[in-house]
């Protein structure tokens, strides 16, 4: 049915109803479907040139610079990565500048092939970077002769640098030789099939955050099976394995030199890439560095207290196509429309809070986006006065985040148009402040604990409305709501907001959409309201949306259970990255279809069995405003060139251009604190200032 609000004669409205109110049910998408992820297979993995850096004829000299007794190195060094290409089309290249780019390490990315190596001392003999990474350990490029894109003297000088300073250094994806202590046995594709690696006990201080009893899947990655080997003096200690042959390892050399070095590819989108950076990072700072990683997880459930309108297979009405992209579509009677009830408010809470007592999600939170239109009228709402699912909302209100999602989820761009006419009126001043304030009067009358400054428009609109943004900036909101899935939604760096161009006390938090989509409430296939049924709509044989070479997302329909399986993958792959964008869920994904199981509750359970299975980082869920201002400390942060310079058992300088908050790993001073065994400071940094700080 389409729910018709009633409105009631109450009091406690006390600004005029919306005429739009009467076609209230029909609830359009908050945010584009983004596709199933085919994002890891989408780089092409193969063998690297066999170039030995160690015995080729044009490297002899190489092997090892010395044989001198290190000496403890304290020469002061930037707190700064050097990251090595050869040609820059490297896959393991991109993965590195994806995952330094989310924790927010300063580095510098050299592509050999086009640019010089750069001096790694300055003249009075400071160190110009912490670590060193090669994106292939070679370096080799063949055009079409093969070789190391470096010269003989230019591993001469980054092996002098690492020997003299103490830096580490990791080859990303290297061919086994003798250099990284290995020697090759032979090499495999894991397209077809994923090689599953084994934790050794010796990897017990470099994979900290892993979950190393468990087996962690290569996959999408070429990689050479070695042997280690060691010559006199060296140490080399396999850290990963697949079937008992080596595939990482830690090797020192009798000068004391440190390398890491993986004989399989990587990709950003790669889960064991995305998985094993961290501490791979980590281990090449030496434990200390600028940046700071948490895994988020912070889904918000639109529509609150309202229907959606379900999807039906079959019936042209409510099918996508039909009441998507049209504002003015209302399907009317034509499609069943459904909400959530106070079972289904128990079931989630109950739900939740099992997942609460397990320490590693203790904080996970969801975020409830209402909109009050929908409540009882007791509380300013139309709905019946008795509205039971208002009553178990009050019950379980300080189980959520609350944010505003409008009063009645009329679209700003094209407000309360007059259904089917294909003309857009957008919302007034006064017509915005209206939806932003008796929203807020509805969650004040319920007791919700409201993220104030907070709010997700409906559909993502009114980003660029000059009158809303004007009314929400003068009813004090400060973060809004953006779409990942749209060109204009997306960043310019990872785990950053946009700042509005109109009113730039404003700025857009970007949220990932999934495929769990608004309109659908089961798993069942031919269900009203069916997942599957509208996920193979889109991505099935004869799906609407169609991979870049017009080949459908999947040869077959895909189950429920399938469909849990990739999205799940997708939800993983935000967490183990530690992306901070909030994800896009809608209250019909909160109703149960059998037993206990929900759209939402399904996905997200397999998405935590598989983060646990890998890693022991704590999942942390944040309210929309709190996201906000984490995005506005990275965005200072990345704008004030903050750059540190580590002085080793003694003390960091951190300086900036600007006002920011410098995150430091490894180290408990200022606003530390503690998060899977690390400790992060934040140490504030003035404009042009020197921060010093001791070292323990
Ligand atoms: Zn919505």
């Amino acid at each position: 049915m389409n729910r018709v609000f009633t409105l009631q004669t109450s009091l406690l409205l006390v600004l005029p109803l919306a005429a739009g109110l009467a076609t209230g049910a029909t609830k359009k998408k908050d945010g584009d479907a983004p596709g199933p992820d085919t994002n890891a297979q989408q780089f092409v993995s193969g063998p690297l040139p066999a170039v030995s850096t160690g015995s080729t004829k044009k490297t002899t000299n190489l092997a090892f610079v010395s044989t001198v007794a290190e000496v403890t190195p304290t020469q002061p060094r930037d707190m700064k990565l050097l990251v090595v290409a050869a040609t820059g089309a490297e896959p393991g290249f991109a993965a590195l500048k994806f995952f330094l780019d989310h924790i927010g390490i300063p580095y510098q990315a050299v592509v050999r092939a086009t640019e010089p190596l750069p001096a790694l001392t300055t003249a009075a003999g400071k160190g110009n970077y912490q670590g060193v990474i090669l994106a292939t350990g070679n370096l080799g490029l063949c055009d079409p002769t093969c070789r190391s894109a470096l010269t003989a003297a230019e591993w001469l000088a980054l092996d002098t640098y690492t020997r003299d300073y103490g830096v580490r250094t990791v080859a990303y994806y290297a061919w086994p030789e003798a250099r990284y202590g290995m020697a090759p046995i032979s090499g495999f594709s894991t397209d077809a099939a994923p090689a599953p690696m084994t934790f050794t006990s010796a990897s017990a201080n470099v994979f900290r955050t892993m979950n190393r009893s468990n087996k962690l899947d290569l996959r999408y990655a070429y990689y050479y099976s070695a042997q280690p080997v060691a010559a006199t003096g060296e140490v080399t200690s396999p850290i990963l394995t697949v079937n008992n042959q080596t595939v990482g390892v830690v090797h020192t050399k009798a000068d004391g030199r440190e390398s890491m070095a993986f004989t399989f590819d990587n990709n950003p989108y790669t889960v064991h890439s995305m998985a094993l950076s961290f501490d791979i990072l980590n281990w090449v700072t030496k434990g200390i560095f600028l940046g700071a990683k948490k895994s988020y997880f912070s889904p918000q459930n639109d529509d609150h207290f309202l229907p959606n309108d379900m999807f039906v297979f079959g019936v042209a009405a409510c099918t996508p196509s039909g009441f998507t992209n049209e504002p003015t579509y209302d399907p009317a009677d034509a499609c069943p429309s459904d909400r959530m009830d106070p079972t289904d408010m128990k079931t989630i809470v109950a739900w939740q809070n099992n997942w609460n007592k397990n320490a590693q999600f203790s904080k996970f939170k969801i975020t409830m986006a209402f909109n009050g239109a929908g409540a009882s009228s007791i509380y300013g709402g139309v709905e019946a006065a008795l509205d039971a699912l208002s009553f178990e909302t009050i019950k379980y209100r300080n189980e959520f985040f609350w944010v505003n999602h409008t009063y009645d989820h009329e679209n700003l761009d094209c407000f309360n148009p007059s259904p089917n006419s294909g003309i857009c009126t957008p919302i007034t001043y006064n017509q915005a402040v209206d939806e932003i304030r008796l929203n807020v009067n509805v969650a004040r009358r319920m007791g919700l604990p409201l993220d104030t400054t907070a709010m997700v428009t409906p559909g993502i609109s009114g980003l660029n409305r000059i009158s809303f943004l004007l009314a929400a900036s003068a009813q004090g909101l400060r973060y809004l709501a953006g779409d990942l899935s749209r060109p204009e939604g997306q960043p310019g760096s990872p785990n950053t907001g946009i700042r509005s161009a109109i009113q730039p006390n404003i700025l857009i938090v970007p949220r990932r959409a999934t495929n769990i989509f608004y309109n659908a409430k089961s798993g069942k296939q031919g269900a009203i309201g069916s997942e599957p049924d509208e996920y193979n709509y889109f991505y099935g044989p004869g799906g609407l949306f169609r991979l870049g070479n017009g080949a459908p997302f999947f040869s077959a329909n895909q189950t429920w259970a399938q469909i849990v399986d990739s999205e799940s993958n997708a939800l993983l792959n935000y967490m183990l990255r530690g992306e901070l964008y909030p994800v896009m869920f809608h209250q019909s994904n909160f109703i149960r279809f059998d037993k206990s199981d929900m759209l939402f509750t399904d996905v997200v359970d397999a998405a935590f069995k598989k983060f646990s299975d890998i890693t022991t980082l704590p999942l942390v869920s944040q309210s929309h405003s709190d996201t906000g201002r984490a995005m506005e400390r990275r965005m200072a942060y990345n704008q004030a060139n903050v750059n540190a310079t580590l002085y080793p058992g003694s003390r960091i300088e951190i300086r900036a251009t600007g006002a920011a908050t410098a995150p430091v790993s490894g180290i408990c001073k200022t606003g530390c604190e503690s998060y899977g065994g690390l400790k992060v400071s934040s140490i504030p940094v003035t404009a042009n200032g020197v921060v010093t700080v001791a070292l323990p």
